[in-house]
């Protein structure tokens, strides 16, 4: 695989980056953190939705 940070070739199983030491891992946890978040966000604009259509 490809390092995102500085584009240097890595083996598939880095976890983290010996040329800038960017860490896969926390990547992959924030990615996985900001995928909730949206979730959450995307459920509330549902439910606000359904509301609107109740009162209406
Ligand atoms: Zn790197």
């Amino acid at each position: 695989m490809i390092c995102p940070h500085c584009k240097k070739e890595l083996a598939d199983n880095a976890q983290v980056c010996p040329q800038c030491g960017y860490n896969f891992l926390a990547s992959v946890q924030k990615k996985g953190c900001g995928c909730t978040v949206a979730f959450i966000i995307f459920l509330a604009v549902i439910v606000g939705v359904f509301i609107n259509w109740l009162i209406s």
